[in-house]
């Protein structure tokens, strides 16, 4: 196995959950870019959401539902963002799809 999210969901590297269930696992990013940053990633290993297929809406939603569920937790109540770089154009750098939680401070847009 040499996917690196795929590593810290199986506990080969060791990491803190801030939420598991059977299908996802949620941990603080290590470069975080807002006071919350969180990664919330697919037990199974897909590549990209670019790779994903139709059996896979149902998880992908499942995912937005942990992002909200964990802002609340955080106390995202002034609002909050959620990212899916996908992609070299996308700025993807680990390629195992997940989902960005970033919070606690003003976002700005357009992204760079
Ligand atoms: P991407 O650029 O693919 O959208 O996001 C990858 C994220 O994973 C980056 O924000 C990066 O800081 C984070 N990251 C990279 N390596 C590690 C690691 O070993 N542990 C954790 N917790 N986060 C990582
Ligand atoms: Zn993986």
């Amino acid at each position: 196995m040499s996917c690196l999210f795929c590593k810290i969901i199986e506990g080969i590297i060791p990491s803190n959950p801030e939420y598991q269930d059977d299908r996802c696992y949620a941990f603080a990013d290590i470069h975080p870019q807002a006071p919350v940053h969180l990664l919330i990633a697919p037990r199974e290993h897909l590549v990209s959401l670019a790779e994903a297929g139709e059996e896979h809406p149902a998880l992908l939603g499942h995912l937005l539902w942990v992002a909200a569920n964990l802002a609340r937790k955080k106390g995202l109540a002034k609002g909050y963002r959620v990212v899916v770089n996908t992609g070299e154009d996308g700025g993807q750098t680990v390629d195992h799809l997940h989902v960005h939680l970033l919070g606690g401070r003003p976002m700005t847009w357009p992204p760079g």
